[in-house]
This record gives C-alpha cells, structure tokens and sequence, in this order.
C-alpha cells in the first residue's frame, strides 16, 4: 500500500489532521492501538471550549483565531457527516473571593474580554433551578463542547470505510524511515507523522522533548433535574450534556499516568459538583486519562531535525479541542507548501 502520509494515533490530533491531508487531496493511513484506544485523552475529555481560563482569568491563548478556526471546522465536519458534535453554551463561572479581588477588576480595566465576557446577576439565576448561586458570576461565550466521542467514531468510521484506518499498534522496530521514504510493514509513504497524545514521550525520534503530561479524572453522573443550557465553573466545571447526564471534571495530577480513576479523584469531583449544585447525583462512569503537553504549554509541530521524513503533531494539553483545527491546517500548509510554522509552536524550539 502507497499512501502520503503515515499517521500515528487517532485522537483529536490525529484525526483532525488526517481530514485536513485528506481535504487537501493527500493519501494517508492512520493507525491507532486498540489497546490505548478507549483512554485516550480525547475519549475521556469533556471537550470544552472557553475563552477565559485559569485562576487568573486570563484571556486564553490565541482565542480570537483558534476559536473561530474550531467552530468553522466542526461546522463543516457536521454538515459533512450529518451528525451534531459542536454544542455551543455560555459558561457561568462563579469567581472567588481573591479572584473577585485581584484578578477580575484588572481584566475589566484592560479590556481583554470585552468580546468574550458579561457580568451576571446572580439573583437573576433561578434560586430553585439547583445552582448554587453564592459569588459573583461572570458569563463567558462563545463556549461550548465537542462530543468528541461521536466526532473520533463517525470520523474513524468514515476512514475505515474508505481504507485508511487500522486499528493496529505501532511498533518502532518495523519502521524503516529513509530520506524521502518511509516503509511500515507493507506501507509505504511520504512520511510518518506522529500524533500519539502523552505516548510520545517513548518515541525514540522525539523523547527529547521536555514533556509535562498530566493525568485528569473526570466523571459522568446522572442528575434528575439537571438544568442544561449552561456550564457552570467554580474552578471544576459541571457539563449538562442532555437527558440528565452531566459530566463533572476534571482533576490535574502527575502521579499514576495511565493508570485506573482513583477514591481521592473521585471524592473532589463529587466535592466539586456539591459545590455548584445542590440536586443529587448518581455516579455513572468515572475516567482518567493523560493531557498531552510540554513546558511551556504550546504545541509541538513540525519535522524532525535530522530526518524530515519524521513528524510531529502534539502538545495540545487540555486544549485540543480548540487547538487542533487551526494547527492541522497550518501543519498541513508547511507540508505541503512550505508555509513556515509560527516559532512558539514549532517542534525545533526545544533544540
Ligand atoms: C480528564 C480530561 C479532561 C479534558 N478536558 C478537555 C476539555 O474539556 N477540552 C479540551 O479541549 N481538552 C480537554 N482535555 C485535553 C484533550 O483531551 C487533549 O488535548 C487531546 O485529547 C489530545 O489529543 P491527542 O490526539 O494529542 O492525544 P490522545 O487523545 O491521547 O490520542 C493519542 C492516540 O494515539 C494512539 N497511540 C498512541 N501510541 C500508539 C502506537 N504506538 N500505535 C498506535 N496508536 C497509538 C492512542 O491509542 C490514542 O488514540 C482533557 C483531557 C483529560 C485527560
């Protein structure tokens, strides 16, 4: 089999770049592990998208062109597939006392959520709707989520169908990567393009990288009740995602990567939702998986410096849904066009 490009991991990186060669007219195959498959990070993740994030509310980064850049992609990828996975909801968060104090009037005097921000009045959030309302609460949208569960398997199952997708694990001693070929097994192509979320770190072409993966747990509850419309924020989030389910997430952790949900993470998401709202819950699923990341944050693109057969697509943190459209299609541009990749997400930074 010939292809252009040899795709490894079919998470949010993976896939949104198999569909951006695709669109530009590439040949690629994409091969994920069974086995690491069900906990990848984009199967566990909520996928929300807020323009505002952290303790410091901060005006996240890049927003005003990735945001756009997800929602136009995700547009286009439901009319494609006829199926609904881009929900948009505003984002009630709930600000303490030290935000309240320090952070929020800073971000009102400079202006920089103007376009993403509306004071709320608490009073008007119906008191009998479940919420806690205590604190000041700021709206922030657009927000929103992905389903990325549907998105990775209608995605995967319209790969599959038109041959480009094993569901195979990728092992490094059957890769031959020459100049200006690589050979996999019966494979052969272009080049090979890695995009295996926190696994990289084991990838003998890349395990220079300063990787700072985190684990997060995150639950699923069934909430009588629930009222949807919103996702509320008081440093965890609580996701209405219809039909009385809610998703509850998510923790931050550097201990046990790959390893099994934990009692303790379990008991602060349980904490968490307390926190935001007084209905009761069942617990119906409960997850952990790894954030893909390196120091400084931002993502990791481009070719390998010493064999430019080699690539990587990486290091979109706790933000891949928001990120990889827009770097997908600019990744896709410097392969085949040759349009430089911006430094602070370029591969070669870290030399
Ligand atoms: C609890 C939690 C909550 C999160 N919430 C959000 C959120 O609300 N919004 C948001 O934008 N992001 C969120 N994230 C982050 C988001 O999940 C990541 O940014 C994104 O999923 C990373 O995608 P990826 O494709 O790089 O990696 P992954 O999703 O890890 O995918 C890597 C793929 O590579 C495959 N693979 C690895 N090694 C091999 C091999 N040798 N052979 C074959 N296949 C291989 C794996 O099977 C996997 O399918 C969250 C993450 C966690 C853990």
């Amino acid at each position: 089999m010939r292809v252009d490009y040899l795709i490894v991991g079919q998470g949010l990186a993976g896939t949104t770049l198999a569909l951006e060669l695709s669109a530009a007219g590439k040949e690629v195959l994409v091969v994920d592990d069974p086995a690491t498959r069900e906990s990848a990070a984009s199967r566990v993740a909520a996928g929300i998208v807020n323009p505002v994030t952290g303790k410091r509310l901060a005006r996240s980064w890049k927003v005003e062109v990735l945001l756009p850049a997800a929602r136009e992609f995700y547009r286009a990828w439901e009319r494609r597939y006829g199926r609904r996975v881009f929900h948009t909801l505003p984002l009630l968060r709930f600000l303490t006392p030290e935000q309240e104090r320090r952070y929020w009037p800073r971000r009102v005097s400079s202006g920089e959520l103007d376009d993403y921000v509306r004071e709320v009045d608490t009073g008007a959030v119906d008191r009998k709707s479940g919420i806690r309302t205590d604190g000041k609460a700021v709206e922030f949208a657009p927000a929103g989520y992905l389903d990325t569960r549907t998105f990775l398997d209608t995605s995967a199952a319209g790969l599959g169908a038109a041959g480009c997708l094993r569901r195979e694990r990728f092992v490094f001693d059957e890769l031959r990567a020459d100049p200006g070929r690589v050979t996999w097994r019966d494979v052969r192509a272009t080049k090979i393009i890695f995009c295996e979320g926190w696994r990289a770190a084991a990838n003998p072409f890349f395990d220079w990288l300063p990787y700072t993966p985190s684990k997060g747990e995150i639950l699923t509850l069934r909430v009588p009740g629930m009222p949807g419309g919103r996702i509320l924020n008081r440093g965890k989030w609580v996701l209405p995602t219809g039909g009385e389910r809610v998703r509850v997430g998510a923790t931050y952790g550097w201990t046990g990567l790959g390893g099994p949900p934990t009692a303790e993470g379990g008991k602060e998401l349980l904490d968490a939702f307390s926190s935001l709202v007084t209905l009761p819950g069942q617990l119906i699923d409960h997850r952990a998986g790894v954030r893909p990341a390196v120091k400084d944050t931002k993502p990791v693109i481009g070719l390998h410096p010493g064999n430019e057969t080699v690539g990587i697509f990486n290091g979109f943190g706790s933000k891949g849904v928001m990120m990889a459209p827009h770097f997908a299609r600019r990744f896709v541009a410097y392969l085949e066009q040759g349009v430089p990749l911006d430094d602070e997400v370029d591969v070669r930074r870290n030399l």
